[in-house]
């Protein structure tokens, strides 16, 4: 079967080497230059199954009202003349409530469990390398009310399968001796010691070479203009190139993976997926004392900031700006983050040097991602996956092959058009 990719981020390029595992002719067609310079460029790096709550929860509904005032809060919220974020906004308040949250909490621990499996797989068989530490994840809290909470909704998740170690502060300075010279600010920590850190692009430009080699088509420089509907099928895709002339590209399927930007191409098919932009800013700085340096995954829980070791690098992640498309840099949160990243590793790394990202998460209100068959026949989609996209990668690849070939994924989860 000849099936077209579109969009060479991290889902599409796991997509892609799933397919063609699978036998199929796979063609990926993306309109920057190289594969995951996008959303899935400079991410926090955590591997995260067990520690990937989404933001829709019933704590973010608690502190919404004091984030609101306050300039510097993670979730910021820019009003725009957009019914689509208006209703996204509606739509995402539903799912902090407690059964809802619930429920897509253990959705995205099963879907990250079986994924974080498919890519420990896919590494022993590849040797795939990029900069991936296999140390866990610590998530601490300064606050003490907060902890126990976090604490309590830990042990109650244990019955679910999610593995969740409660420590106390001491443990959580032996685990990181990075934060030993803040101890006494430690209300405690949940440590997921399974989960892992790893670079995104680093992954899925090696991945796409890897690809390249076993056959997959990459076409850069491609942007996919519109579908091309058939009788009610979608049977391939209208690009654009560099130099303006346009193609048609047909195949027998269409997966969309076109990440944050998946709503607009889906909406012009008459297909709705409430998928939007949540913005994010990242700051990488180069470790110049390892002794100083943080060694594993770290979030910090009360400004929900995330910290990963990156090879010689540190990067460190923050902010979920519902606004819009806009990529510009806030340089103003950025040198915050920098500043956050020198008090929790004190001279670990180098502020001169630090780099500034900003990425866009394509995001559905309740965190689960779009994975499946649409309504309409020749049209796949592999979209949505907010917060987690890097975490759930192999698993999003891996489920669609399943899907393609019409088996049922090894995995409980609500995929479309999938009895
Ligand atoms: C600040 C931040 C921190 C994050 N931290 C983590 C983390 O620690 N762990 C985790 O699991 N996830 C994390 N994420 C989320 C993760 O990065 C995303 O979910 C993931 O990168 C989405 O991948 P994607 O392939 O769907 O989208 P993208 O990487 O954006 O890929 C989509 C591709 O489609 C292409 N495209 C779009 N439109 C067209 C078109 N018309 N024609 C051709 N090509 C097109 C784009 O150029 C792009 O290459 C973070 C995200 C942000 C912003």
């Amino acid at each position: 079967m000849t099936i077209l990719v579109l969009g060479a981020g991290v889902i599409g390029v796991s997509s892609a080497w799933f397919l063609r595992a699978g036998g199929h002719d796979v063609r990926v067609l993306e309109r920057r230059d190289a594969a995951a310079l996008e959303s899935s460029f400079a991410n926090a790096g955590q591997v995260s199954a067990h520690l990937a709550d989404p933001w829709s929860n019933p704590s973010t509904l608690r502190r919404l009202p004091r984030w609101l005032l306050r300039p510097d809060a993670p979730l910021v919220w820019r009003p725009r003349l957009s019914m689509d974020q208006w209703r996204w906004l509606v739509l995402f308040l539903r799912e902090c409530s407690l059964p809802r949250y619930s429920r897509n909490l253990i959705h995205l621990a099963d879907f990250g469990l079986y994924s974080r499996e498919t890519l420990r797989a896919l590494r022993a068989e590849t040797g795939i390398r990029y900069d991936f530490h296999q140390g866990g994840i610590l998530l601490f809290h300064t606050d003490p009310a907060e902890f126990e909470r976090a604490a309590a909704a830990a042990r109650r998740l244990e019955a679910h399968g999610l593995k969740r170690r409660v420590c106390d502060r001491e443990e959580c300075a032996s685990i990181e001796p990075a934060l030993a010279h803040m101890r006494e600010r430690i209300a405690g920590g949940i440590y997921s010691p399974y989960d892992e850190t790893g670079d995104a692009h680093q992954f899925a430009q090696a991945l796409a070479g890897l690809g390249a080699s076993r056959g997959i088509r990459f076409d850069y420089g491609m942007a996919v203009r519109r579908l091309i509907v058939e009788n009610g099928e979608v049977k391939g895709a209208e690009v654009e190139h560099g130099d303006g002339r346009k193609e048609s590209i047909r195949a027998d399927q269409t997966l969309v993976c076109t990440g944050p930007h998946a709503a607009r191409l889906l909406a012009s098919v008459g297909l709705r997926m409430d998928i939007y932009p949540v913005k994010g800013y990242s700051v990488t700085l180069p470790v110049v004392d390892e002794s100083a340096a943080l060694r594993i995954g770290i979030t910090d829980a009360g400004s929900k900031v995330a910290f990963s070791r990156l090879g010689s690098r540190i990067r460190a992640t923050s902010t979920a700006e519902i606004g819009d498309y806009d990529l510009s840099i806030d340089q103003r949160r950025c040198k915050a983050l920098v500043e956050h990243a020198q008090r929790l590793f004190p001279g670990a790394g180098d502020p001169e040097r630090a780099t500034f990202w900003a990425g866009l998460r394509p995001t559905t209100p309740s965190n689960l991602p779009c994975i499946g068959r649409t309504k309409i026949p020749g049209l796949l989609v592999n979209v949505g996956h907010g917060t987690v996209g890097w975490t759930q990668a192999c698993g999003s690849g891996r489920a669609i092959a399943d899907i393609v070939a019409k088996r049922r994924p090894e995995v409980e989860f609500p995929f479309l058009g999938v009895a």
